[in-house]
């Protein structure tokens, strides 16, 4: 991610003589540094702009750059906002306003009309807000001294989330299988998530990837399965049944990579025709390194995964599904079949062979293991309304299994909903959240929030301010916001 760039601008005018746009410029390269070394992208200041010309040309600059993934500007001085307009109409790119100040303190004892003139961020954050508010831009707002540390835990998340903005646009998926039959919420426009979140969605017939798995060799085979045996605790001697799923993952992932970089899989375990198993340990271990992947078709969560994974550092994300509930105690239990990530695994994963009831192919070699815990994830759902996607983010709290589930063979997850149970469970159903999940420990409600702002989709949260009254007026109104906003 410190490939990435983020472009410090600096909002000025001429006014005020070059002494103290020397001062101007000179402080804007210190604080760019200073947050350069604290946050995960590269802030490289580049301008103070003082007039629409240079905005325009400081935009180009930024729209141009293939490594620049977003601008944070920031008013040193009062900067009039109509030379802003014509730049700012011509931004691609997400943007940050940091409502900062190169001092902290005022020097009351000391403080002059000269002293104010230099510093005078407050007076000019707010016409510079204004234009942006006029221009409808769904910008972020960070305030703080900058080198605050929530300032700055504030500024890096933001910049993470720029940077997962632009991955997002680089996302394609795979899919070897339709959606599932019958099944609504899987369902979704794929021209739309391409026009709107950059995700190219292809179909290939599950036969292409036959003919790729038919060309594995067992020298590739042993690599992997080394690989395996460094990671996981091999507990069955039903080594054949493991190794044909090593064959499927090597298959998949060379498939990914000669058709253009495919960064999301999506199958189905009903069109599985010249495959022995459901791949289910192939599918865990390519999503511990990186992958999305959607189960039954679903390429919206396969999606929202590769991207959710890239802002995550590949730690603690992946699919999940709302299983079963524990009533008495207010918990779900999460898991699927067999395709949950070991970035989610407390404890060693281990390989074992059982049969699978559904699908009726051989007994498939899976990852067993218990999940995390953690204070706080987030379990986000992308589903598609019919006229725009609505994204839907509830903060969940991972806890341990209060009990060991010796007969059940696949890994999972449980945790308890905010603001709790019932009211969680029930906004959740309301908002017409999926099944389907990535659930993430690594992550926040706010991450979220901010990506789904600047897709420019409908957003819905769950938390501990959650009320179930006023979430239905939510949807009510948004419904009719969104279809005007059309
Ligand atoms: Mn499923």
């Amino acid at each position: 991610m410190k490939e990435k760039v983020v472009y410090w601008l600096t909002g000025s005018q001429t006014l005020y003589g070059d002494d103290v746009l020397a001062h101007v410029a000179q402080h804007s390269q210190e604080m760019a540094n200073y947050v350069n070394g604290r946050v995960p992208v590269t802030v490289k200041y580049l301008t103070t702009c003082k007039s629409s010309d240079e905005v325009v040309a400081a935009v180009k600059q930024v729209n141009a750059d293939e490594n620049c993934i977003g601008i944070i500007t920031w008013c040193h001085t009062f900067s009039p906002a109509k030379m802003w307009i014509k730049g700012l109409k011509m931004l691609q790119k997400p943007m940050c306003h940091f409502a900062t100040q190169y001092n902290e303190k005022l020097p009351y004892d000391t403080i002059d009309m000269d002293f104010m003139n230099e510093n005078q961020a407050a007076h000019g954050d707010r016409e510079f807000g204004y234009i942006v508010s006029r221009l409808r831009m769904d910008n972020k707002v960070i305030v703080g001294y900058y080198k605050d540390e929530e300032s700055l835990a504030e500024l890096a998340a933001w910049c993470k989330v720029a940077a997962g903005y632009a991955f997002s646009k680089t996302v394609k998926v795979c899919r070897f299988s339709d959606n599932m039959r019958d099944v609504a919420v899987t369902e979704g426009d794929k021209i739309d998530a391409h026009i709107n979140l950059g995700w190219q969605v292809d179909y290939y017939p599950v036969g292409d990837l036959v003919q790729y798995i038919e060309k594995v060799t067992e020298k590739e085979i042993d690599a992997l399965m080394a690989e395996y045996a460094e990671k996981y605790t091999m507990a069955t001697d039903r080594i054949e049944a493991v190794r044909e799923q090593a064959k499927y993952e090597i298959a998949m992932d060379q498939f990914c990579k000669d058709h253009g970089g495919y960064i999301g899989i999506v199958d189905h375990f009903g069109a599985l025709h010249g495959l022995n198993q459901l791949p289910g340990l192939a599918i865990q271990d390519l999503q511990g390194k990186g992958y999305g992947f959607g189960a039954e078709g679903d390429w919206k969560i396969a999606a929202l995964g590769a991207v959710m994974q890239y802002m995550a550092g590949q730690k603690g994300t992946g699919l999940m599904e709302d299983y079963t509930y524990d009533l008495k105690d207010g918990l779900c239990l999460g898991a699927h079949m067999l395709e949950v990530s070991p970035q989610f695994a407390a404890t060693k994963p281990e390989i074992q062979v059982h049969p699978l009831g559904i699908g009726g192919k051989s007994d498939p070699a899976r990852l067993v293991f218990e999940g995390i815990s953690a204070p706080e994830a987030v379990a986000v759902s992308m589903i598609d309304m019919g006229d725009r996607m609505r994204l839907i983010v509830q903060k969940i709290e991972l806890v341990k299994y209060p009990h060991k589930m010796p007969n059940l063979p696949v890994g999972g997850l449980m945790w308890k909903y905010q603001p709790n149970f019932k009211d969680g469970v029930a906004a959740w159903i309301y908002a017409g959240g999926a099944h389907h999940t990535v659930v993430s420990s690594e992550l926040n409600v706010q991450d979220m929030v901010d990506l789904g702002n600047m897709w420019g989709v409908e957003v819905v949260v769950i938390d501990e301010h959650t009320k179930l009254n006023e979430l239905k007026q939510q949807l009510l109104w948004s419904d009719q916001i969104w279809k005007t906003k059309l």
